[in-house]
């Protein structure tokens, strides 16, 4: 991960590896994060709302609150670290329908912008 990553796009990567590791024992966790991944992958589509923004903090605060274990209780972290530290990028996503990375995998769709840091 450099200054060429796409911070949506590295917030669904982890996501990924939550998803596969948790154990579904509890509910928020079981499906708060599929939920989490299926709203990162709409906004990588260039599919988003500015809506999504405020639903992925309430889900990932909900996550972290109410997961039974460390994995589902850290499991937000990357998205509500992307969304505090590179807001901007899912700004862009969704009203600019660009990417600034656009080779980043799940954003291909997406027009390049220039870099918005
Ligand atoms: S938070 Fe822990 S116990 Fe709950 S589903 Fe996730 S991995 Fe399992």
């Amino acid at each position: 991960m450099d200054e060429d990553s796409c911070m949506v796009d590295v917030a669904k990567f982890f996501l990924d590896f939550t998803r596969d590791e948790s154990c579904g024992k509890c509910t928020p966790c079981r499906t708060g994060i599929p939920e989490m991944k299926q709203i990162l992958t709409k906004i990588t589509k260039g599919e988003g709302t500015i809506e999504d923004i405020p639903l992925l903090e309430e889900l990932g605060k909900m996550v972290t609150a109410a997961s039974l274990c460390g994995l589902g209780q850290t499991s937000a972290n990357p998205v509500l670290s992307t969304l505090r530290h590179f807001r901007e990028e899912y700004e862009a996503h969704i009203i600019d329908k660009k990417c600034r990375l656009r080779s980043a995998r799940q954003c291909s769709r997406l027009l390049a912008s220039i870099p918005v840091r």
